[in-house]
């Protein structure tokens, strides 16, 4: 029985399981959700895209009518039979890893999550990005499960005013319309958690999603129990001022790690999206101390060895910064009675310098708290190293433990059933559920007339919402009866159509089309080749400078030269997104690099077969070659000047102008644009598969849960020996790493190689904790460093923990491209992630 907010409905018995398929979010992406619940009520399913919601509202005569109808019920047990198949059915984790002790459940924590437009806690990529990877890990069958918060209010809704001006709305999110139930325990009791705030507790109640194999926690503070003022702590998305963000964070840190403990899943990973959730590593190990009575820094020596962080700012305004004295006043009895240390060395885990007024940075205890981390594109790894470079000083950059896992779509939630019957004529159904490296030759072998075909339906597709869409917002305002006439005809269908749609902030450019307004009026003019325009986005409520290039657009859209020919969509939302992406031919992002970390729109629009036109930053920094779409930029940094604005808007317009409107147009006896087409398999073929959450939940599965996994049940075992032998270790390096010393460092060169000997002192510290190395930078044309280990060679005489070490290179390069460092050594140890230290011979 499916436990609801409201006991009221009683479904008939000849419709069981309805309610389990209509809290299965999988509905938003299985092919066959549309057949069921239009059938069930096909104006609330238009509306809503929300089972569950229908599921609350439909009248008992309606389920009665239902109940009695015969097509209905074989639907609903086929639906039902091939979900219990999907549950069941061994998946690739299974296959992949039949050992249940390779890797233990994972706690993926996020503060936005967007599954659903029915389930609105999300804002943008970040929240789109955490949805896409619970579903992707259900499809693989990964032991995952997600914590984040349940917000009051959704993320604004827009609509534009008839001066063009943004217009927000916040809706109400009623949790018995959500399809969330109360996470109850086995006697039927709410399950909750407590979070201490100064001077009280704070009561959360705890909520179930279903997605798939998997299952996402919510928690809100809005309980009667809690004051008025804590009862909106879980209120809106990123709402108020610092405390209340820090609150959150708290929350989903500290109150998510307890619910998943008091739930008995006995996490093995936990992994953070975004610094927001730090707080969950220094939860887990209280509760590690807690059970096995040891101090906080052991602790967090076990626990770490199974945590993992996942950047996502390539600028330093992007991390979350606090006042140390609002965190003391929030946390410090926490730390001093629980965690059981001195605040201020609770603080030096957030801070560089430990200056009395330095913030405290929850990407650095993010980093800190965690022994591994990742950025989500390979530009943004760079960007990421530069960023976190202060943490470990003296490393060179090519060490710095920032290592990436580019960031995927989740195909199947994004591709419209048009593309879907595509892939499966070329594919396996199951392609998202295995490895995808073989779709690459597979979808290859699409015929030019199939994939013009597709291009042809997928446009059609999106030019049919976009004229209802159209005619919506013009009847709401109220639009004259020709205008509503001509929402109808809204573009054409055999027309180059472009789409951008993105959130309108400054570092997008989302206006860099505009830069001169009517040379884009010529493009779209144009007798013989002309381009139409689908464009969308949401400026932040408090950014005026992104609403103004919201107005920009929507004046722009309403010139009469122009009219039928460009639509802006109001409220940008993952609806709208899936809408746009299927039939855009080409998308335009034009972010300023490298300020896009990685961007996944993007990446929505390729099992469609479009074609991408981009700045080289974020994700197609990795994925752009002339084979497979189109670049502008210099793959330089330019910061916000507005002459090199000036400058990519002028390389935007010629390429458009001179090399992809003309492909587009270029036609042979068959109607069909060979060289256009011939992209279009190469993009889709490349990089579908690859920039998909398939792949990039397999690269977290296969890199990072698994090692961590191990990792942390090796640190754990046995009430944490080796976490304390970790902590012994630390101390005893930080005692006496300012002793260590060198003697004269001898080169001699025999036989084409280098042979180097090294006296190296080495204090107290045991020679087995350390590690004497000879470092080179890369080489032109090679991207790492050669780092060859020096051997231990006799004591020196005399010598307290004094060595001769030794190592022999081939001489390839001059002997003087080689430094000699000592730097910490543990074989269970992270280095330089843990421990940061490391000496110079010079
Ligand atoms: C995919 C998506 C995003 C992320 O887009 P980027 O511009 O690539 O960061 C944001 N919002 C919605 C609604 C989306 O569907």
């Amino acid at each position: 029985m499916a436990w609801r907010y409201f006991l009221s409905r009683e479904v008939p018995s000849e419709l069981e399981g309805l309610q389990e398929l209509a809290q299965d979010l999988r509905w938003t992406w299985s092919p066959q959700a549309d057949r069921i619940w239009r059938r069930v009520d096909s104006q609330l399913w238009n509306a809503t895209r929300n089972p569950w919601l229908i599921l609350e509202v439909i009248s008992q005569k309606r389920l009665e009518e239902l109940a009695g109808d015969p097509e209905f019920r074989q639907e609903l047990s086929r639906q039902l039979e091939e979900r219990k198949q999907y549950l069941e059915r061994p998946t690739w984790f299974d296959l992949r890893y039949p050992s249940p002790e390779t890797c233990g459940p994972v706690a993926y924590f996020s503060m936005e999550f967007g599954l659903a437009e029915a389930l609105p806690i999300y804002s943008g990529g970040l929240g789109i990005l955490a949805g896409d990877l619970l579903k992707a890990g259900s499809d693989l069958g990964v032991p995952i499960v997600g914590v984040g918060l349940l917000y009051q209010q959704g993320y604004f809704r827009q609509s534009i005013a008839p001066d063009g001006h943004q217009v927000e709305y916040f809706p109400f999110n009623d949790p018995a319309l959500l399809p969330i139930v109360p996470l109850r325990d086995q006697d039927g009791q709410w399950i909750k958690v407590a979070v201490e705030l100064p001077g009280r507790t704070l009561h959360l109640r705890a909520w179930k999603a279903v997605v798939g194999r998997v299952e996402l926690y919510l928690l809100d503070s809005n309980d009667p129990l809690n004051t008025p003022a804590d009862r909106t702590i879980t209120g809106v998305l990123y709402g108020g001022g610092p405390e209340l963000r820090l609150q959150q964070e708290m929350v989903l840190g500290i109150g998510g790690w307890r619910l998943v403990e008091s739930l008995g899943i006995r996490c093995s990973v936990c992994h953070l999206n975004e610094g927001h959730a730090a707080l969950a590593a220094i939860e887990r190990a209280h509760s590690f101390l807690d059970e096995e009575g040891v101090s906080f820094w052991e602790a967090l020596w076990a626990t770490r060895g199974g945590n993992l962080f996942t950047t996502h700012t390539p600028v330093p305004a992007g991390f979350d910064q606090y006042d140390p004295a609002l965190l003391e006043r929030m946390l410090g009895s926490y730390v001093e009675n629980e965690l059981k240390i001195p605040f201020e060395d609770f603080l030096r885990l957030g801070r560089l310098w430990g200056r009395r007024d330095e913030p405290f940075n929850m990407a650095y205890l993010a980093l800190r708290v965690c022994s591994a981390t990742n950025a989500v594109s390979r530009l943004h790894q760079e960007v990421s190293r530069r960023l976190f470079a202060p943490l470990f000083p003296r490393w060179p950059k090519w060490e710095l433990p920032i290592e990436v896992v580019t960031n995927g779509v989740h195909v199947p939630s994004w591709e419209h059933p048009e593309a879907d019957a595509f892939w499966n004529r070329f594919c396996s159904e199951e392609r998202w559920r295995e490895p995808t490296e073989v779709l690459v030759e597979q979808v290859r072998k699409a015929s030019d007339e199939e994939l013009w075909e597709l291009r042809n339906r997928c446009r059609c597709a999106l030019i049919t919402v976009a004229r209802k869409r159209a005619y919506r917002a013009c009847a709401c305002r109220g639009a004259a009866p020709e205008e509503l006439q001509q929402c109808q005809c809204l573009f054409d269908p055999n027309t180059l159509t472009l789409g951008l749609a993105r959130r309108f902030t400054a570092y997008k450019r989302p206006t860099l089309l505009l830069h001169d307004p009517e040379r884009l009026v010529r493009l779209i003019n144009h007798p013989t080749r002309p381009v139409q325009l689908v464009v969308a986005g949401k400026a932040h409520p408090l950014d005026s400078t992104g609403r103004d290039l919201v107005r920009q657009w929507v004046l722009f859209s309403e010139r009469p030269d122009v009219r039928g020919k460009v639509l802006f969509l109001e409220d940008y939302d993952m609806e709208l997104a899936a809408e746009i992406v299927c039939g855009v031919d080409l998308w335009v992002n034009t972010p300023r690099r490298p300020w896009e970390a990685c961007g996944t729109s993007g990446m929505k629009i390729l099992a469609h077969g479009g074609l991408n036109v981009s700045e080289l930053d974020g994700w197609w920094a990795e994925a752009y070659s002339p084979e497979v779409g189109w670049a502008i930029g210099d793959s330089g940094e330019h910061g916000d000047d507005p002459g090199w604005d000036a400058q990519e808007a002028e390389q935007l317009y010629t390429l458009l102008e001179k090399e992809i409107i003309p492909t587009f147009y270029e036609r042979d006896h068959r109607g069909i644009p060979v060289r256009w087409v011939q992209k279009m398999r190469e993009s889709m073929s490349r990089l579908t598969p690859y920039f998909s959450a398939n792949r990039m939940v397999r690269d977290y599965v296969d890199g990072y849960y698994t090692t961590l996994s191990q990792r942390y049940a090796r640190r754990a075992a046995k009430g944490g020996r080796i976490a304390r032998e970790l902590f012994q270790w630390e101390r005893e390096l930080q005692s006496h790493w300012k002793g260590i010393h060198f003697g004269p460092l001898e080169t001699e060169t025999v036989e084409g190689e280098y042979r180097f000997t090294l006296p190296v002192y080495l204090d107290e510290i045991s020679p087995d904790w350390v590690e004497v190395e000879l470092y080179a930078e890369p080489l032109p044309e090679t991207s790492a460093p050669v780092i060859v280990r020096m051997s231990r060679g006799q004591k020196l005489v005399g010598s307290i923990n004094g060595f001769l070490y030794h190592a022999s290179v081939p001489a390839n390069r001059p002997s003087s491209d080689f430094t000699p460092r000592v730097r910490p050594f543990h074989p269970e140890a992270c280095v330089p992630s843990e421990v940061t230290p490391i000496l110079w011979y010079r």
